[in-house]
């Protein structure tokens, strides 16, 4: 009787597995076809005219040319003809302040965010609930506090704090603020990376100057997190960072922040950054005092060299083949998140990359470099369906990519 009633609910189990696909597909489960756009997959492939890209419960299942791609019985048909696709954006450096900011990257294209520090308790819930085909904002990755012991023992405690938080890398600064603060001690540096490192985590590093670019490179940095500011990269650097295969992030628009608003900057009047603008943001930054004051502080005039020494060293890193990862530092007041990624896109351009390394370096680069490459990166079978639509393609003018059509997240259109 038992036995009998027992193959029956094996049979009734089998059953319900045979036809698990159609019940799922007719409850809903999205499969969609995204068919007619120019395909920039973010591979070394050249762009596909008229592509068709197949996602499946958030993930790309193929894409490629028309021909050659199946579209499934039954899927939802969504025309981009006339468009161009994109990988989401991938920023490698910024600060994710709460999930709200989760939405406005999103907005712009910015589909995955390494956040480097400062994060609430509600951003590491974000990400904890990030891994599902209904996602509709940007994926968060974070770096917990950013770590400043006194002492290398403090360094261990603190980095274990880090690994029972499951941060996805530790984030240090070592830096003296043009001066004005002093910098984390060598031995202090060097117990928090060999703890991290111990304990199976990376570390990432801000930094300015190139001497200590160095020294950190040699106590095992696995990431540097804003360009050399202070002089040209040299030859011993560029080998030390390929043969480690450790990436930078220029970080160009940080650089940007600290003195641009001398006066209203040619963007506040820009409707694409009006959208999501943080209007607080705005109004303190519109203030005639707060602008007189940056226009008149040593320290913004120091920055504004900064960056042609960070823009011409990303030039340099580049040219040399070290691998570099589209970051902003967006996030703090004045730092607008989404449209500061894109740009930071022009401003890797003006540095003289080009726009396909421009592209590359804000999507399967950047993925590859924060260990994201298996699922995020690039518009290949297998990886989150996270891609950007753009009324005209970027490999001619990278500003075009700010031209965005529409967003889509896991295969969900993203709100704007
Ligand atoms: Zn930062």
């Amino acid at each position: 009787m038992v036995s009998t009633m027992m193959s029956a609910l094996r049979e009734l189990y089998i059953a319900a597995l045979l036809v698990a696909p159609t019940i799922t597909f007719a409850q809903g489960t999205p499969v969609r076809a995204f068919t007619g756009a120019t395909l920039i997959d973010g591979t070394d492939r050249a762009p596909v005219p008229n592509a068709t890209i197949v996602v499946r419960n958030g993930r790309v299942v193929a894409a490629g040319p028309a021909a050659s791609v199946a579209v499934p019985a039954g899927a939802t048909r969504v025309s981009l003809s006339g468009k161009t696709v994109i990988p989401g954006i991938i920023n490698a450096h910024g600060h994710v302040n709460g999930p709200a900011d989760l939405a406005t990257y999103a907005a712009y294209g910015v589909t995955t965010v390494f956040s480097l520090g400062g994060e609430p308790a509600s951003v590491f819930a974000a990400r904890a609930a990030q891994n599902t085909p209904t996602l509709d904002h940007a994926r968060v990755f974070v770096a917990g506090p950013v770590l400043a012991p006194k002492t290398p023992e403090e360094a261990r405690t603190q980095v274990a704090g880090d690994a029972e938080q499951k941060v996805d890398i530790v984030k240090i600064r070592v830096d003296d603020n043009l001066g004005t603060v002093p910098k984390m001690a060598p031995e202090i540096y060097r117990a928090v990376i060999d703890g991290a490192h111990k304990r199976g985590l990376r570390v990432a590093t801000h930094l300015f100057y190139l001497a200590d670019a160095k020294s950190l490179l040699a106590a095992g940095s696995d990431f540097i997190a804003h360009s050399v500011r202070d002089t040209d990269v040299d030859a011993d650097i560029i080998s030390t960072l390929k043969r480690r295969n450790v990436c930078v992030s220029p970080t160009l628009m940080r650089e940007v922040s600290t003195f641009v608003y001398e006066k209203t900057p040619e963007f506040f009047s820009d409707s694409l950054f009006l959208t999501h603008a943080n209007r607080e943001w705005m109004a303190a930054l519109e203030k005639p005092a707060a602008q007189q004051a940056m226009a008149a502080s040593p320290s913004a005039q120091k920055y504004k060299v900064a960056l042609g020494v960070a823009k011409r060293n990303l030039k340099k890193l580049s040219d040399a083949g070290v691998t570099i990862a589209m970051g902003t530092d967006t996030g703090p007041n004045g730092r607008f998140q989404g449209y500061f990624e894109l740009m930071e896109l022009e401003q890797m351009a003006s540095a003289g990359l080009t726009p396909r390394q421009v592209l590359a370096s804000a999507t399967r680069d950047a993925a590859r470099c924060m260990k994201l490459d298996r699922d995020l990166g690039t518009l290949e079978a297998g990886k989150w369906a996270d891609f950007v639509v753009l009324d005209a393609n970027p490999l001619t003018n990278i500003s075009n990519v700010k031209r965005i059509a529409s967003v889509y997240i896991a295969g969900n259109q993203v709100p704007r």
